[in-house]
């Protein structure tokens, strides 16, 4: 099913939804201000629906917002936004019978900054990006070029492990094929596990001291819903909120422990970093520790009990059994 389809198809659902008082809210994607964007639409009113896009450009992971809203909520998922929105769930912050989750078969989203580097232009200067088959139609000053879409995909999109959501009430659209490439998307992981510990220090000490502090990275992320942040915390205050590279490295190792088990490499955090840290490496990292060594991958078993809420009698350490 076509793009164009699908569209058509949400909004005659939205619109239903909203009419049939079966919501208040319907959670969805409109046009961006800029090119080859999209931009979060929360709306009550009907006559909003057609402004609802689907197109390569919806980055959003817009569970984030079902903790905030209050009322029935029918909101568009992705693949893993709907791994995101069953963690929720698991974790009592949202009820099921309240959400109406829109599935929407994704073949992943185009990273724009991977399409300046293959063209080697700015976005605003490239005239159309269009998917199709096993590719992506770049036009650039009226040249066309094709390119795989291994080539443009996200990172944390050529290593997805459920394209189509496994949990929904209404699902737009057939399952979508969609190629990975699980070397690439670990490639900058890689490097890092090559490094000595220096120079992953070194390497980290760099990065964060490019920090801004703007949280962008906590407030994408589905799975950070303390209602108070330790990072705001006075008394104690865990770290300084002056943005030095230590505490901005401790602010991120907390973070990482607070959503192991949580996170579904959705990739929010890393795309929404203004200052284009690498946080990929250290969520995607965590994600496959707690794969390997407890078997757990967020969102995927709805019966599951949250990670870290579970124990077995054989755990290792003394003090759990
Ligand atoms: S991780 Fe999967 S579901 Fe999520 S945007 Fe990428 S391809 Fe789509
Ligand atoms: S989004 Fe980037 S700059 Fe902002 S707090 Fe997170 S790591 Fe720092
Ligand atoms: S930590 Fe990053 S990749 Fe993981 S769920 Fe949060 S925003 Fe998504």
């Amino acid at each position: 099913m076509k793009n164009r389809e699908i569209e058509q198809g949400l909004r005659h659902e939205a619109k239903a939804l909203l009419e049939q008082g079966k919501v208040d809210y319907i959670i969805g994607f409109e046009p961006g201000s800029l090119k080859f964007t999209t931009t979060p639409l929360i709306t009550k009113d009907r006559d909003d629906i057609n402004r609802l896009v689907i197109n390569p450009f919806i980055v959003n992971n817009l569970s984030v917002y079902l903790t905030e809203l209050k009322g029935r909520v029918g909101v568009v998922a992705k693949g893993c936004d709907s791994r995101s929105i069953v963690s929720l769930i698991q974790d009592k912050q949202i009820a099921r019978d309240d959400i109406i989750i829109i599935g929407i078969p994704c073949p992943g989203l185009i990273d724009l900054s991977k399409v300046e580097r293959l063209v080697d232009k700015d976005r605003d200067e490239v005239d159309d990006i269009t998917m199709g088959g096993d590719g992506v139609v770049i036009t650039v000053d009226g040249k066309v070029r094709d390119f795989p879409s291994t080539a443009v995909l996200f990172d944390n999109c050529l290593a997805c492990e459920l394209p189509t959501p496994q949990e929904y009430d209404i699902l737009l659209g057939e399952s979508s094929p969609l190629v990975t490439d699980k070397a690439s998307s670990r490639e900058g992981i890689e490097t890092l596990e090559g490094m000595t510990q220096e120079q992953r220090w070194d390497f980290w000490e760099k990065e964060f001291s490019r920090c801004i502090r703007c949280y962008a990275c906590r407030n994408v992320c589905p799975a950070c819903f303390c209602e108070r942040c330790f990072v705001e915390e006075s008394e104690p205050q865990w770290i300084s909120p002056v943005p030095r590279w230590q505490d901005n490295l401790i602010f991120q190792v907390i973070r990482n422990i607070h959503v192991a088990g949580r996170c579904t490499d959705c990739g929010e955090c890393e795309r929404a970093c203004p200052v284009n840290i690498p946080l990929r490496s250290l969520t995607k990292e965590m994600y496959d520790i707690v794969d390997n060594l407890f078997h757990f991958r967020a969102g995927m078993d709805k019966e599951a009990a949250p990670l870290l809420t579970a124990y077995a009698l054989e755990e290792a350490e003394d003090f759990i059994r």
